[in-house]
């Protein structure tokens, strides 16, 4: 990675239609991708992640704010003439065109030499692992092979920055985890910049190096997954990054005082008044009732998930928790429902949110 980042993007504004019903798609959005660099977006449907994917391409001009590609200004320049490609999530192949012929031809557009072209189709279809599929036409391959050839043809003309929208919400989910590790290799092997779009948080927690967390238009959080995960800034990004719990509570000196008279010791961070604490699922541990230092709980449900058991616990106050714990092998559940028990949460685990 170099210092000059490979996608700008500063104070960024996409406002669509006019007066009462305009809509901020993007609402002074400003973000860093670095060279080299997996980066997500990462958001709800409708926060704006393809739109902002489209103003890095060029399909949508920016209503203010600028577009940088390693350094330079680009917002006004043609999608052609950027060094930026995109796949999309339909595959959009020709269909008459033989595998090999599909990525041909975008090169050909571009005026190469006839073994430039035969050479790069080669390596290209090596690296998505598709030689021996190069005179087949899209229709004779399975969807995650079409995905592969669209890659491919996307990866030929070698940009500097590959854009992904949603490439793999097409394919079953088996496809779709294969496909998931097949694109961190490609992104590693050609080192390439890849800003992909999800709204799947496991896909972006598996793949990316840093995840940036939309919702309406804006960019909540940026970080790397376990930033993203251990440190939620606020409740939005906490909720969204897969499940957690929440706590309400008033900070006194040494942490924040639960409303069941229980205080739980907390980094503040400059925080003071009445907070919203986070802690996730596997952080919370169960020990037995009476146990020092532990919030006294009540066991409200237990669900078996296989690997793992969830515990639907409620304190004092009446609020509730989940924690999941690791199930033991062949025999009962640890705790059963109607047990007291004593709910432990380690201060390093917990997160207070901003708004
Ligand atoms: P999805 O995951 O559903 O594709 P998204 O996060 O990519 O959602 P965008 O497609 O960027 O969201 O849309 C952001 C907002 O802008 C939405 O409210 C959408 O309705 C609106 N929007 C997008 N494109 C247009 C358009 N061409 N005209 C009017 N409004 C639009």
């Amino acid at each position: 990675m170099t210092d000059t980042p490979a996608v700008e993007a500063r104070n960024t504004v996409k406002t669509y239609g006019v007066g009462a019903s305009a809509v901020n798609a993007l609402d002074d959005v400003s973000i860093t991708i670095a060279k080299g660099e997996f980066f997500t977006l990462l958001g709800p449907s409708g926060c704006g992640k393809t739109t902002l994917l489209r103003c890095i391409a060029g399909f949508e001009t920016p209503t203010s704010g600028a577009i940088l590609l390693s350094g330079r200004d680009i917002t006004a320049t043609p999608p052609n003439a950027r060094p930026v490609n995109t796949v999309f999530q339909s595959y959009a192949l020709f269909p008459h065109l033989t595998v090999a012929a599909n990525i041909a031809f975008g090169l050909q557009m571009l005026g190469k030499s006839r073994a430039e072209v035969a050479q790069t189709v080669e390596r290209v279809l090596a690296l998505v692992r598709l030689e021996s599929f190069a005179d087949r036409l899209p229709q004779q391959l399975s969807g995650g092979q079409q995905q592969r050839v669209a890659l491919a043809r996307a990866l030929a003309p070698a940009p500097q920055v590959l854009l992904l929208d949603e490439p793999l919400s097409a394919l079953d989910l088996k496809l779709r985890k294969e496909m998931q590790s097949e694109l961190k290799r490609l992104q590693t092997e050609t080192g390439i910049t890849f800003v992909f779009v999800t709204h799947d948080q496991e896909e972006a927690l598996t793949m990316s190096n840093r995840i940036g967390v939309m919702s309406a238009g804006r960019l909540l959080q940026v970080g790397t997954p376990r930033e993203i995960y251990d440190r939620p800034r606020n409740r939005f990004v906490a909720d969204f990054i897969g499940e957690t719990n929440f706590l309400v509570g008033t900070v006194v000196p040494g942490g924040v005082r639960l409303a069941t008279g229980d205080t739980l010791a907390v980094p503040l961070n400059g925080h003071s008044g009445e907070v919203t604490l986070t802690v996730r699922p596997e952080q919370i541990r169960i020990a037995a009732d009476g146990t020092g230092g532990t919030i006294p709980a009540r066991v409200t449900q237990t669900t078996y998930f296989g690997t793992d058991t969830h515990y639907h616990l409620q304190l004092g106050d009446g609020s509730a928790l989940v924690a999941r714990l690791q199930s033991r092998a062949g025999g009962d559940d640890a705790h059963a429902q109607g047990d007291a028990v004593g709910v432990q949460i380690d201060a390093g685990t917990l997160q207070v949110l901003g708004e």
